[in-house]
């Protein structure tokens, strides 16, 4: 075991709370296929402990004057940024990628904790003019109550956090459900909110067997919202039981991020940018760029830009310094990965960069690029998410068009172009909740981040995110 890694807990009414009996899950470095540590599975009791906590700290939390509130989590921004060295290096110990990508990471983990703290304070009412001279009709936006969140292992600083932050600053408990093979990361943020002073019972940590937490903890009448990033198939699952209960529920389910390069584009730069993007993170990102539709006139020059940025990548452990993609997060995304190309190549693709596993320690896939991939291989129907890039051509823009839409997925899309008109057109008919031109850094605390169709449904980050966790009360007095 790393002595660099942090001991793991459940969290629960502000103690930490060790593994002692429980059962355990182990988390592996997959980088180096180590073991890292053990994190508890929480008990039923546990569970039942938390969501008391979590009702009685709601009261508490509710009242407390937003200013306070943002107090608390400016300074957990403040302490995140002190203890950014640390949290990186957990990241990449425990999730894999490289130390750059973690560093950006626990960054924009801080900036969101330090806008909505400012955002909390604007949950603002209004005043509605009465048909009646002696009537006052307010209107409240008040916390809907103690909070549910299950955030997966692909950024386990971000999600927890932009989930938190805005759920924190609305002035909601939460319990959190983080990824089991990435604990340390969350751990050590809400570490930093309990040392800016987070009452005790507001932040509460488990992790478990998902299904069984999740069930457990959404039939709960003290539940009153539930949010959740994964994948499609246990977004349906959680908002069928959060419909039981007639509770909200905010879902962020992956996608499959179409590219529109345009014959107008630099070329180039578009090649160099998408390949950049679609390797981050390992390909393990929701919002990542995967069908790179380019127009014919230019295919056979984006192609060779594009596999030259791919092959040039350094792939290897993220801890050592110049590695630019790291191992695939887990065993299961390794399986994934190799079947899908597998799969590819059986249905006629052509491997026009990497395609298979790096063999030694760690889960090591090369940087892949597809093309002629006809639309029966898996790979164009489900979400690649791993380093997989499919190129494939286009004539006209329609077409080009319907190809990004076809899929019932509508997280991100792309596009390349310096034509406006082209831009708006294409921008105006993407089905995704949010769209690049010409570049693809684009997601920060203060813009809302979302989906739409299967991709999910409420926005997180921005005005939007706090939305969700606040609830309207009419009031009206004579
Ligand atoms: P998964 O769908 O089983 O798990 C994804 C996350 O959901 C994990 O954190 C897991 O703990 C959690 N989860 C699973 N079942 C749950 C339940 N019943 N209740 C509550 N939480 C539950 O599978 P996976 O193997 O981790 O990933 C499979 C695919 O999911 C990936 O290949 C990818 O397509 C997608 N995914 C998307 C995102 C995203 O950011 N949208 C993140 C992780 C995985």
């Amino acid at each position: 075991m790393s002595s660099e890694y942090d001991p793991l807990y459940l969290y629960i009414h502000g103690e930490w709370i060790s593994a002692g009996s429980r059962d355990t899950a182990t988390v592996v470095n997959p980088s180096t296929g180590n073991v890292l540590g053990h994190v508890p599975h929480a008990t039923q009791e546990d569970l039942a402990l938390a969501l008391r906590a979590s009702e009685r700290a709601f009261r508490v939390w509710r009242d407390t004057p937003p200013y306070e509130r943002a107090r608390i989590l400016k300074k957990a921004a403040e302490l995140i940024r002190e203890r950014s060295a640390h949290i990186e290096r957990l990241l990449t110990m425990e999730q894999g990628k490289v130390l750059s990508e973690s560093r950006y990471e626990v960054a924009s983990a801080a900036d969101y904790f330090e806008w909505f703290a400012e955002e909390g304070k604007r949950t603002y009412g209004r005043v509605v003019p009465s048909r009646r001279p002696e009537v006052q009709q307010l209107v409240k936006r008040q916390p809907i109550g103690p909070v549910a969140a299950f955030t997966p292992w692909n950024f386990p600083a971000i999600t927890p956090s932009r989930k938190l932050s805005a759920a924190l600053a609305a002035g909601c408990s939460v319990i959190i459900k983080p990824g089991e093979e990435c604990p340390a990361t969350t751990l050590a943020i809400a570490r930093c909110l309990h040392d800016a002073g987070l009452p005790a019972g507001v932040l509460q940590v488990v992790f478990g067997v998902p299904d069984a937490i999740s069930s457990f903890l959404i039939a709960s009448p003290i539940i009153r919202k539930v949010t959740f990033t994964g994948s499609v198939p246990v977004g349906r699952l959680l908002a069928a039981r959060a419909a039981e209960g007639v509770k909200p529920i905010s879902l962020e389910l992956g996608g499959h991020g179409p590219v529109l390069v345009f014959g107008d584009a630099d070329v180039d730069e578009a090649a160099r940018l998408g390949a950049a993007n679609r390797f981050r993170g390992t390909g393990q990102i929701c919002i990542s760029s995967t069908r790179f539709i380019v127009q014919r006139s230019i295919y056979e020059r984006f192609a060779d830009s594009f596999v030259a940025a791919a092959r040039a990548l350094k792939v290897g452990d993220g801890l050592t310094p110049g590695m630019q993609v790291g191992p695939l997060s887990n065993p299961r995304q390794l399986a994934k990965i190799e079947a899908m190309v597998a799969d590819a190549v059986q249905h006629g693709a052509k491997v026009l960069a990497g395609g298979k596993r790096i063999e030694g320690a760690g889960y090591f896939y090369e940087p892949t690029v597809l093309a002629d991939v006809p639309m029966s291989a898996r790979v164009m129907q489900e979400e690649p998410f791993g380093p997989i890039a499919i190129l494939l051509p286009f004539d006209d823009v329609d077409d080009a068009l319907a190809e990004a839409n076809r899929l019932p997925y509508g997280l991100s899309a792309y596009l390349f172009t310096h034509d406006a008109r082209t831009a708006i057109r294409v921008s105006d008919g993407l089905e995704a909740g949010m769209i690049g031109i010409n570049h693809f850094s684009m997601i920060v605390s203060e813009l809302p981040f979302g989906g739409m169709k299967e991709s999910g449904y409420g926005s997180e980050g921005g005005t939007e995110g706090i939305e969700h966790y606040l609830t309207t009360k009419f009031i009206s007095q004579v």
